[in-house]
């Protein structure tokens, strides 16, 4: 099992698989003008899943696919279903914005996939629009029925921006009331490729206020361990509520996770500057017994918490990459 200085288990890989996307959704990329990973830079197929394999041969249990939009890689599905063979995984999960997933759901369920996180701001098609710069909102709408038809556990990730998608935090908790879904509502970081600094106004603490006005009987329910969200339940309904305060850092205390960037920086924390890139090892050459020594001593070092990290961090401009080139 892997463990940090502070002796907390590292079990869980966020994995990006690429950097580009379909949308452009202004808290997490500009319109133009970003600077994407060129082709040979980015990891093979065979390389994410030596990486993965090593991973999970150290106790990586759970593996989430990220991005960018997962499925603008070029033949994602392929490479999912091959992680999903790896020994010693019980959960594999992915997160998209939807667009393209739609013709892939039942080779998910195939694979097994348990639990697809669906990132959906706003139930309105011109806010959608205006959040995302693009007309592509029926497009996750299909998405989200095939994963309900399927079976397949969905989470509704929506980033709450004061002016933009206020109003539709109440129909999105509505939405949990008929649909098995839970929605997780979440601070909004810096990490928009536009060195523009976020002044957070719809905290944790505000969002739940918000909600509570309209559902006076909600209440608290268990958070699992790690989890990155404040977890609660409208009596009789069927989905359950989350807020993540990933401004605010709250819950880095017990923090399980690494995260591995397209071109394979493997980052030990969303604010932490610089890392080890485990790709270039492997096209060094190193064997799986010198990636797993690399991998032990890095994660070692991982920061306390994000505030610890952002304060190590040298480079202040990696605070303001997009969330996109760093796997969210
Ligand atoms: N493209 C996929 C998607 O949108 O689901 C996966 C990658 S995206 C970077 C992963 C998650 O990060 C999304 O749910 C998105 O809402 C969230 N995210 C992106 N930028 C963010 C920011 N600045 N603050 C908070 N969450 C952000
Ligand atoms: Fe693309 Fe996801 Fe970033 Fe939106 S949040 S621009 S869908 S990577």
């Amino acid at each position: 099992m892997l463990t940090d200085q502070f002796g907390r288990p590292i079990n869980y890989l966020r994995l990006a698989v690429v950097d580009r996307c379909n949308l452009r959704c202004t808290y997490c990329m500009p319109e133009s003008g970003l600077t994407w990973i060129k082709q040979n830079e980015l990891m093979t197929d065979e390389e994410m899943i030596r990486i993965c394999s090593v991973f999970t041969e150290l106790g990586i249990d759970k593996i989430r696919i990220t991005g960018g939009e997962p499925f603008v890689r070029k033949n994602c599905i392929s490479l999912i279903e091959k992680i999903s063979h790896l020994e010693g995984l019980t959960d594999l999960s992915i997160t998209t914005n939807g667009l393209l997933t739609h013709q892939y759901v039942p080779q998910l369920k195939e694979f097994g996939i348990k639990s697809v996180n669906l990132s959906l701001d706003t139930l309105d098609e011109e806010r959608f629009f205006n959040i995302t710069r693009r007309k592509s909102f029926d497009k996750v709408m299909n998405t989200l029925d095939a994963l309900l038809q399927h079976d397949i556990k969905v989470k509704i990730n929506t980033v709450v921006m004061d002016g933009r998608n206020i109003e539709d935090i109440i129909p999105l908790v509505q939405l949990t009331k008929e649909l098995p879904v839970d929605v997780r509502f979440i601070e909004e970081m810096p990490f928009n490729g536009n060195l523009t600094e976020v002044s957070l106004k719809w905290n944790y603490p505000m969002i739940y206020q918000h909600i509570k006005e309209h559902f006076p009987e909600i209440e608290k329910i268990a958070d699992p361990k790690s989890s990155t969200s404040y977890n609660y339940k409208i009596p009789g309904f069927e989905g359950d509520i989350g807020i993540i305060a990933a401004y605010t850092r709250s819950f880095c205390g017990d923090c399980n996770r690494i995260r591995i960037t397209p071109s394979g920086m493997l980052r030990n924390c969303l604010y932490e500057g610089g890392g080890i890139n485990v790709k270039d090892k492997l096209r060094s050459g190193a064997t799986d017994e010198e990636l797993k020594n690399i991998i032990i001593n890095s994660i070692q070092k991982k920061p306390k918490d994000g505030w610890e990290a952002e304060k190590l961090n040298t480079a202040a401009s990696s605070l303001h990459q997009s969330m996109a080139t760093i796997g969210g």
